[in-house]
């Protein structure tokens, strides 16, 4: 691993923090501990920290010397000052005569010593910092670290390649208890420049920041040379089917299959050459079942995947059964799981869902799931990095970690739910919307709207830079897809199944108008508009409830028809017939798909503001209704200007009703002559 240290860039962290009143020690801390948690193969998603011992006034000016600790929810990659909480450290240190100290107490106790009242609760590991006598610590879970200590004969390997430049600690959860372990292996031999913590991972310390980040860079090193004299093939493979189905074919079945009390989750798909040799690999069940490489990812991935058969291209109903069978077994598993380790609890826990995070699929790849998308993503990162730390270690031996009894006290540990933050959940979260036409007016604002009531959300449009600029206000999928040709449709809805692991609710919302008087007007303007205005509502409405059926979870159709449905204007005629067609189109879906709980609904707008429409726009539509211009855009029974936003409440009001189909909402502000009869 390659030492990224920068005097010059060191130099520049100090004087740009010293303008903010931050000083020399923590600029430092935040510049190195930048370097360590940009490097993916060091840490992952909020896993490992880093400290400082410094001096800070307090409110009355007097130094005093405090303990700048990672806090709770900061990623070190991007880390601020603010992302390392002050400790004062003499309370930290006196609680060292204690014998025994509870979690509560622990977080209490640094709570209470902060110099900031209003900061994050510092890092579980704070008393492993505060204990140890050095002024700069870096700690991370080092995929190459943990290849070595999660093996059979850990031990023995890391004595070997670190000898005595490290102290070596037995695995003990994160808290007090481990705090005063690592500092017992210290004082053994303060020659020592870290610790390797058997199991987790890598301590590393120095008197400046420099020094300490240097050694881990440095151990990591001699970790990566000893696994690179392992064998070089790995996994032998099992026999995998010659074609194999698509992500986007078994997807949605996985998705409706682990949804747990109606509550779905979202995927994430991760495939490749390095996930292939793993997921194929003929003894998969034993080094995949083993547990997490380091601890903490058992919040996020719990301890086993699902591991599922391969799928057989055009055999997807059988693998159904498969999967369906196997899951099972799976949460059959983990409710055994809970009740044998819940059993020695003094204190009962509440059963977390037993739902798997990662599903592994000999031939495809794995899927991270999680309560959204990026729950998803991390839970796909991590499985990646166990992957790469798994297939490390089996270069060496046997893959082997923590106990299954540790395990459990991990991942139902209160200080580790506590990560994952508990808030209530956004009415559409957990679902994916996909809306057409998404790039610009209705479209835009009803993807907006949906993201907002907390849905993942693909954003499809004819040009691909305005659906990426709109996804990207939210972190949703932009994409490129002209609804008139139904091959593009395919592509794009297979491209959300892979990205999001299904589709809930889709707003078939892509439009244009044509003008013309019927008894004139060319075929090709009225063919082109049956393409747009009718055909692709069918298409996107054929790939939906495809998806949705295969899910089973239901499903929510919505289209944007317009009121020439009911109240058509003169010479819209073009325009009017095949939006006609398709609020037929959606009773038609309501009546054939309202069995598998599918609802099928329509918006009718009328007169929306919107920045898009010219002044030749609003003439020609004002035209069409036998209106003023000025009528035009307030010429409504409420006297109400009507805007895409409120198109937008429309749709989302639609998306969250249960027991409505076959409806059309008007969002006109009155028009009497458009009222549904
Ligand atoms: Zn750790």
């Amino acid at each position: 691993m390659k030492n990224l240290w920068s005097d010059s860039q060191a130099r520049a962290f100090v004087r740009r923090y010293a303008k903010a009143g931050v000083n020399r020690d923590r600029a430092l801390r935040v510049y190195t501990s930048r370097l360590l948690g940009g490097e993916p193969k060091l840490v992952l998603h909020g896993g490992g920290n880093t400290s400082v011992k410094t001096v800070m006034p307090d409110i009355m000016g007097n130094p005093t010397d405090v303990l700048c600790v990672k806090g709770s929810g900061w990623d070190m990659g991007d880390i601020e000052p603010e992302g390392l909480p002050a400790v004062r450290l003499d309370p930290l240190l006196s609680m060292v005569g204690l014998k025994k100290l509870s979690d509560e107490d622990m977080v209490n106790a640094q709570r209470v010593n902060l110099l900031d009242s209003t900061s994050p609760n510092p890092s579980v590991e704070t008393l492993l910092h505060a204990f140890l006598p050095h002024k700069f610590i870096d700690h991370t879970h080092s995929n190459a670290v943990l290849s070595l200590t999660d093996t059979k004969d850990g031990e023995a390997l890391c004595r070997r390649v670190f000898g005595k430049r490290m102290g070596y600690v037995p695995y003990i959860m994160p808290g007090f208890d481990l705090s005063k372990k690592a500092l017992e292996v210290y004082v053994a031999d303060p020659s020592v420049e870290g610790l390797i913590l058997f199991k987790h991972g890598i301590f590393t310390f120095g008197d400046t920041a420099k020094e300490a980040y240097s050694r881990m860079i440095k151990m990591v090193s001699l970790a990566e040379k000893r696994l690179k004299k392992g064998r070089k093939k790995v996994f032998a493979s099992a026999r995998v089917p010659k074609k194999t189905a698509t992500v986007a074919a078994i997807a949605p079945i996985l998705r409706g299959l682990t949804r747990h009390n109606a509550k779905r989750l979202i995927f994430d798909f991760r495939g490749g050459a390095k996930v292939l040799n793993y997921v194929n690999g003929r003894e998969l069940k034993r080094y995949a079942t083993q547990g997490t490489a380091t601890p903490d990812h058992v919040i996020r991935t719990k301890q086993k995947p699902l591991i599922l058969p391969a799928p057989v291209a055009g055999e997807i109903e059988a693998f159904g059964k498969a999967a369906e069978r196997a899951l099972k077994r799976y949460t059959d598993a983990y409710h055994a799981y809970f009740k044998r380790n819940n059993r020695r609890q003094k204190i009962k826990r509440t059963e977390l869902d037993p739902m798997p995070r990662m599903i592994m699929v000999p031939g495809l790849g794995v899927f991270g799931l999680g309560a959204n998308a990026k729950a998803a993503r991390i839970a796909a990162d991590l499985a990646e990095t166990n992957i790469d730390v798994i297939t490390a270690a089996e270069r060496i031996g046997p893959y082997k970690v923590i106990a299954e009894a540790d395990c459990f006290d991990i991942e139902y540990w209160s200080l580790e739910q506590a990560k994952l933050g508990r808030g209530a959940e956004k009415p559409l979260a957990r679902h994916v919307s996909v809306v057409t036409g998404g790039g610009s007016g209705i479209g835009a604002a009803t993807a907006r709207a949906l993201a907002a009531e907390g849905s993942e959300v693909a954003v499809l449009d004819r040009d691909v830079k305005a659906a990426e600029a709109v996804a990207l206000e939210f972190g949703g999928l932009g994409l490129a897809c002209d609804v008139t040709d139904a091959r593009a449709v395919r592509r794009a809805f297979d491209q959300v199944v892979r990205t999001y692991g299904g589709v809930d609710i889709v707003v078939s919302n892509a439009g244009a108008a044509w003008q013309g008087a019927i008894g004139e007007v060319s075929d090709k303007i009225l063919r082109d508009s049956f393409e747009l205005n009718f055909f692709a509502h069918q298409s996107v409405a054929q790939n939906s409830v495809r998806i949705m059926a295969a899910q089973g979870t239901g499903g929510c159709l919505l289209f944007n028809t317009s009121k020439q449905a009911v109240n058509p204007g003169r010479d819209f005629g073009p325009y009017g017939l095949p939006k006609a067609a398709t609020m037929a189109l959606m009773r038609q879906y309501a009546l054939d798909y309202g069995h598998l709980g599918i609802k099928s609904n329509a918006v009718n707008a009328d007169r929306i503001r919107s920045g898009l429409l010219t002044s030749d726009m609003i003439k020609a539509r004002s035209k069409a209704r036998g209106l003023s211009q000025d009528d035009y855009m307030g010429g409504n029974l409420l006297g109400r200007e009507v805007t895409a936003e409120d198109v937008a409440k429309a749709f989302v009001d639609l998306a969250r009703s249960t027991k409505t189909t076959a409806a059309v909402i008007t969002v006109d502000g009155g028009n009497i002559a458009a009222a549904l009869r």
